[in-house]
């Protein structure tokens, strides 16, 4: 079910003592006062941070499930795969989505004993999920935008005794609820969307499997990946603009996917709100939005560069999700697209003058 973001923006408030502020307190400590037995209280900077807490709360009914904050996405991503594999479990990546997910277990799991396999997103399901103790799902993948049906991955492996983990990243609880669709672990780069505004890293991890919860909760505990209180309330202020942003960022990118699509410079355009997308029809049953990333594909490399590079609403930068709109080349980190394929992020600028402003480029080129 949608989260109801008006109850999430006085989740504190309701809970206020007189006196107490509205705005959330940064708690930057790493002692807590503790005379005599320990039964309960904050204990150690490692294990408890208040500003988590509420973080956690916001962040568990966005997802309407427990949840634990990471220092980084790619930490949310340890976590849930490190509290779910052991040696010679079998797990299942996708070979196109976010490419770090795929160091990570080509590097240290796979030299710990966990035999990683690796499909393409739009042929996921084919070959099944038979023998899978973990699959790691990316839907829609970053940055080639196709899709997988969720419910039907969460369906096969849960009845071939496999657990599913999926990075919505770059939905957000908001655009695509994979919980509710069955998967068992999300896991979220917070630093994108959900923060905002390109200035912290953050992830999480949220479950409604207590077990899994528990082991992700231990990995933190003693592997010291802890959010700092700072990003954590960072994070959290946010989130309390998320609707908005995310709003905003949608609905432009719909308008600016057609326009972009119609432009004669433009040699093909990926975001699954458009009517011939590849994942339309699974964005529409899957997702409330299409999301605010794109892709154009432009002529040549030449072209691509010049086109995000003289457009002064574009930020030549790598991540996505931020107020500010940003774009980059992704063959220029050796992911296999197109050298004139340009990932698109877009950002909360009006966006009749978004548009001009990227008209503009393209025109000159
Ligand atoms: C950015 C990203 C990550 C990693 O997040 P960090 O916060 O950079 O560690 C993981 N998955 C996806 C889909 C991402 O876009």
């Amino acid at each position: 079910m949608a989260p109801k973001t008006g109850e999430m923006l006085h989740l504190r408030g309701n809970a206020l003592s007189k006196g107490e502020p509205v705005a959330l307190p940064l708690t930057q400590s790493s002692m807590y006062h503790l005379p005599g037995t320990p039964d309960g209280q904050a204990s150690y900077g490692r294990v408890d941070n208040p500003t988590w807490v509420h973080l956690e709360h916001v962040l568990s009914h966005l997802e309407d499930a427990p949840c634990l904050s990471f220092p980084s996405g790619m930490a949310a991503i340890s976590a849930a795969l490190f509290a779910t594999v052991k040696a010679g479990s079998r797990l299942l990546i996708p070979s196109d989505g976010y490419y770090v997910t795929r160091l990570l277990a080509d590097r240290f799991l796979s030299r710990l004993g966990v035999i990683v396999e690796e499909r393409p997103t739009i042929a996921f399901a084919e070959g099944g999920f038979d023998g899978f103790d973990v699959v790691f799902a990316e839907s829609p993948s970053n940055p080639g935008l196709d899709m997988i049906d969720l419910t039907e991955v969460a369906d096969r492996v849960r009845a071939a005794g496999g657990i599913t983990i999926a990075d919505n990243t770059t939905m957000t609880p908001l655009g695509q609820r994979p919980l509710d669709l069955g998967i068992d672990v999300v896991v979220s780069s917070d630093t994108k969307a959900m923060g905002g505004h390109s200035d912290m890293l953050m992830g999480h991890v949220a479950s409604r499997n207590g077990d899994i919860m528990e082991r992700v909760g231990e990995w933190r505990k003693i592997s010291g990946s802890i959010p700092g209180p700072h990003e954590a309330w960072l994070l959290h202020r946010g989130l309390e603009t998320l609707d908005v942003r995310f709003d905003r960022m949608c609905s432009s990118a719909e308008v600016l996917a057609e326009r972009l699509a119609a432009h004669p410079a433009v040699k093909q355009v990926r975001y699954p709100g458009l009517a011939d997308d590849p994942s339309h029809k699974l964005a529409q049953e899957q997702t409330t939005r299409f999301g605010f990333l794109l892709s154009l594909t432009l002529n040549s490399e030449d072209q691509a560069e010049a086109f995000i590079n003289n457009c002064p609403l574009l930020r030549p930068a790598t991540s996505f999700g931020g107020v500010h709109s940003s774009a980059e080349r992704r063959a220029r980190w050796g992911d296999d697209v197109d050298p004139a394929f340009i990932r698109l992020s877009v950002g909360c600028e009006p966006v009749e003058e978004l548009w001009q402003a990227i008209e503009a480029s393209l025109n000159a080129l």
